[in-house]
This record gives structure tokens, C-alpha cells and sequence, in this order.
């Protein structure tokens, strides 16, 4: 839609405000986006820390359990020893076979604690490994947030100052531009993602792809005229 208000300065200076828009933009995203990042790493290093400390409780049951079992082992291997001193001193068939099947029971829960004891030991040194492992990770993350952390409030400072810079430029930059051409502007620019001032690429808008009629083509590569874009709205201009 063709507007006829001095487009040769309108059009420059609209790229031009386009320009600091588009710095803005990024700077806003910048330090939205690096809190989060940071956020991130320090929930990972919770998480990790929550795994390091539930790793190290097992850790202590395990050994206890451990302890336990060979306790037990060894109370068993006791019992055994003196039963078997008694067989030698027995009368008759009857005590005999009691104190055999005792010896029984006992082997067997002796092989019942042994493969207990077995697991333990596996899970014990499964667990450690997987524990140091995790504690390298952690050593390592907690310095990567602390670096990132100074980087940020570095980042951050110099960002604002940056944005206060083209606040100032952009506020300059409106005062010169036809007020309602200005609110078009503006509108098109929220409404598309920041972009509002887009280049002809070819004959075709380079924001939406529309072809441009060709001799609005013309008016514009001539700057004589001020044109949105049929499709996407986006104001048109021609660079060299
Ligand atoms: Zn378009």
C-alpha cells in the first residue's frame, strides 16, 4: 500500500531505528537467556550433590550390612566346628542324625549369608566407583558455575549500560520521524517479532517472500515511496 509522506528520509531513517531496535532486541534476550543458563548449571549441581549424598548413605548401610554378614559367617563357622567335635563323641544313630541335619541347616544358611555378603561387596564397589565419578562431575561443575556466575554480573552490568546507550539513540532517532508513520512502525514491529523494515530481495519482500508488483519495484529501489508489504505488512526498502 503505497504512502506519500517524504519517503526518501523516512525510509533511512526508519532502517536506522530498525538497526537499533534490532540491538536492543538481542540485548533483552542476552540477559534473559543467561540467568537461565546459570539456573540451570545450579540445578544440575543440586541434583548431583542429592546423588553424592544418597550414594553415601547407601554407602554406609552397605558397610554395616557388611559387617554384619561376616559377623554372622563367622558365628556359623563357630557353631559348625563344635557340632562336628560333638559327632565324634556321640552314642547313638539318633543324636547322630539330629546333630548332622543341624550341621545342614547351618551350611545352608552359611551359603545363604556368603551370597549376600557377595552382592554386598558388588554393589559396594559399583557404588564407589559411580560415587567418585559423580564428585569429579561435581568439582567441575561447581567451578564452571562460579566462572560463569562472574561472567554474568560482568555481562549483565555492561549490557545495561549498553541498553541505556540506545535507549538514548532510539529516543533521539524517533523525535525526527512522522508520528504516525512511527506508530506503524511500531505496531508492525511487535506484531513481527521485532522486524518491521525488511530489504527488497530481488523484487520479492525478504521478510514474508511476497513478490512486489513491479512498478511499486521501481518506486521503491527510487525511494520515492514509503511501502509496506502486501502480506507481512513490513515496511520495504532497497539497499544497494
Ligand atoms: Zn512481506
Amino acid at each position: 500500500m503505497p504512502v506519500e509522506t517524504a519517503p526518501a528520509i523516512e525510509v533511512s531513517q526508519l532502517v536506522e531505528l530498525q538497526a537499533v531496535d534490532t540491538q536492543l532486541q538481542d540485548l533483552n534476550e542476552l540477559l534473559g537467556d543467561l540467568p537461565k543458563k546459570v539456573d540451570k548449571l545450579r540445578q544440575e549441581e543440586e541434583s548431583l550433590i542429592n546423588a553424592v549424598d544418597k550414594g553415601k548413605n547407601r554407602l554406609k548401610e552397605i558397610k554395616l550390612a557388611l559387617n554384619k554378614a561376616e559377623h554372622r559367617m563367622a558365628e556359623i563357622k563357630q557353631k559348625i566346628d563344635k557340632l562336628k567335635d560333638q559327632l565324634s563323641l556321640v552314642t547313638s544313630n539318633k543324636q547322630y542324625d539330629a546333630l548332622t541335619q543341624e550341621i545342614e541347616y547351618l551350611k545352608q544358611e552359611m551359603d545363604e549369608v556368603e551370597l549376600e555378603d557377595l552382592e554386598l561387596e558388588e554393589e559396594k564397589e559399583t557404588l564407589q566407583n559411580d560415587l567418585q565419578e559423580k564428585e569429579e562431575n561435581l568439582e567441575s561443575l561447581s567451578e564452571n558455575l562460579s566462572t560463569r556466575r562472574d561472567r554474568l554480573e560482568d555481562l549483565i552490568a555492561e549490557s545495561a549500560d549498553k541498553k541505556s546507550e540506545l535507549e538514548k539513540v532510539r529516543e533521539e532517532k524517533s523525535i525526527h520521524i512522522d508520528p504516525s508513520v512511527l506508530g506503524r512502525y511500531m505496531r508492525i514491529r511487535d506484531a513481527r517479532d521485532g522486524l518491521a523494515v525488511v530489504t527488497l530481495d530481488g523484487n520479492s519482500c525478504s521478510g514474508c517472500g511476497f513478490v512486489v508488483p513491479t512498478q511499486s519495484v521501481s518506486f521503491i529501489r527510487k525511494k520515492t515511496l514509503l511501502y509496506n508489504c502486501d502480506i507481512c505488512s513490513r515496511f520495504l526498502y532497497f539497499d544497494k
